[in-house]
């Protein structure tokens, strides 16, 4: 694999990527780190997580009062998640074209949905992956997961 070697810059782009509990159960998380890999960008760190409700409230805080958002955190609460940090210059929109529409079913064939998820006529979308919308949201969302970067 002969990609560019990335600048390495303390202002790189990062984003948060949650390998969700049905990718962990179903042993998907070494193929969307595969992916993201592939593509180009580099993992800044990776860790088996439990969530927790309080930490599920922030992360989801702009869902809160949503149908889906009850069945959304018992889902997130069903097993361990992989929570990583991806880099590189556009990793953020870049992820989200990786991972691709949040509906499964609509998801493009040749994103991470939209070859591995499906709809299983559940409330909540079991899509495999979350990641960062935008520059703030991965700020907030890594200093969430990743206390500690
Ligand atoms: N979700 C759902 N039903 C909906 C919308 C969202 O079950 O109608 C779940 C789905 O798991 C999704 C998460 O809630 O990934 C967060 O929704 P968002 O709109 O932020 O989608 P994402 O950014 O994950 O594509």
């Amino acid at each position: 694999n002969t990609v560019p070697a990335e600048p390495t810059t303390p202002a790189a782009e990062r984003t948060l990527v949650l390998v969700k509990p049905d990718g962990v159960r179903r042993g998907l998380s070494g193929e969307v780190l595969r992916r993201i890999e592939a593509k180009g960008y580099t993992l800044a760190a990776v860790e088996l997580k439990s969530a927790t409700p309080e930490l599920l409230a922030e992360h989801y805080a702009e869902h809160a009062g949503k149908p889906f958002y009850g069945p959304l955190v018992e889902f997130m609460l069903s097993g361990p998640i992989l929570a990583v940090v991806a880099e590189g210059q556009g990793v953020i929109a870049g992820f989200r074209s990786l991972a691709g529409a949040t509906n499964p079913t609509e998801a493009a064939p040749g994103t991470i949905r939209g070859d591995l998820a499906r709809d299983w006529g559940l409330k909540v979308q079991q899509n495999l992956v979350h990641g960062s919308d935008s520059v703030e949201s991965a700020e907030r969302e890594i200093a969430l997961w990743f206390p500690h970067l």
